[in-house]
């Protein structure tokens, strides 16, 4: 129940899903954390669920005001940081002949420019060394179909996981990728809604989960808080894939 204990983390997408779970779940080990989220309502209430450990703060994490913010909310409000989990995503479940260009730069913006950003400011805020964990996806290690940008977006990011990781490594901050399969969180059921997939046929489909199941984002967490504390210490520029045997 400690192991992140006296340290301060930022969970962007802690509103919802697995950045909820997450922060949750750091804030059970020990860490005070920093909910990041476009959607104020849902940052709130996850850190009034956390109680006196839990800061939120709306931000659009494409936004490099934001993302400074954001660091800076978590040095001034709690003296440090040692974790950083760049987890808010946005999905489109198009072909590229339905996509706009709009509509793929703010995917490559949420998605991957959001990374960029605020690594570029949290890196020279962990003076202590830290942890950084990129949410990926099963999509950014293979294809998927109907979701050009998304794909595109989450190879990106395990990409730049690994580059981070090297750049990083002598100062004593680790970065690496989760990836999940599917997982029962609101973005996954508005997939299924929008694929008009009755959710029960679409969380127990044969070929992506041969477990005959979605995930959990508790099960997500678990991965995230491992690469987030100690118990990872030689863990730096890999891809853990969380995803109930869907890759394989
Ligand atoms: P979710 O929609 O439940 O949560 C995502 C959160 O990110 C929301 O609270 C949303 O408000 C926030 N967000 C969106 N845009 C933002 C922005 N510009 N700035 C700040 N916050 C923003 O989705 P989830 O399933 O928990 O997804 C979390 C991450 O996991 C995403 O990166 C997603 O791509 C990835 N992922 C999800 C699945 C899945 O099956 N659910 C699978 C693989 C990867």
């Amino acid at each position: 129940m400690n192991t992140l204990a006296g340290k301060v983390a930022i969970v962007t997408g802690g509103g919802s899903g697995i950045g909820r779970a997450t922060a949750l779940l750091f804030a059970r080990e020990g860490a005070k954390v920093v909910v990041a989220d476009i959607d104020a309502d849902g940052a709130a209430a996850t850190a009034a669920e956390i109680g006196a450990d839990g800061l939120a703060v709306p931000a659009d994490v494409s936004d490099p005001a934001d993302c400074e913010r954001v660091v800076k909310s978590a040095v001034d409000g709690f003296g440090r940081l040692d974790v950083l989990f760049n987890n808010a995503g946005i999905i489109r479940r198009t072909t590229v002949l339905d996509l706009d260009a709009g509509e793929w730069d703010r995917v490559m913006a949420v998605n991957v420019r959001s990374v960029f950003l605020m690594c570029k400011y949290a890196i020279p805020a962990m003076t202590e060394g830290g942890s950084i964990v990129n949410t990926g996806s099963g999509w950014g290690l293979k294809g998927g179909g109907n979701a050009i940008s998304y794909c595109a977006s989450k190879a990106a990011v395990v990409n730049m996981t690994r580059a981070l990781a090297i750049d990083h490594a002598r100062d004593g901050i680790r970065v690496n990728s989760v990836n999940p399969g599917d997982t029962d969180t609101p973005m996954l059921r508005e997939e299924a809604r929008q694929l008009r997939e009755d959710w029960a046929a679409f969380a127990a489909d044969a070929a992506d989960r041969p477990m005959g199941r979605a995930g959990s984002p508790e099960e997500i967490a678990q991965a995230v808080l491992f690469l987030a504390s100690d118990a990872s210490s030689y863990v730096t520029g890999s891809a853990l894939v969380v995803d109930g045997g869907g890759l394989a």
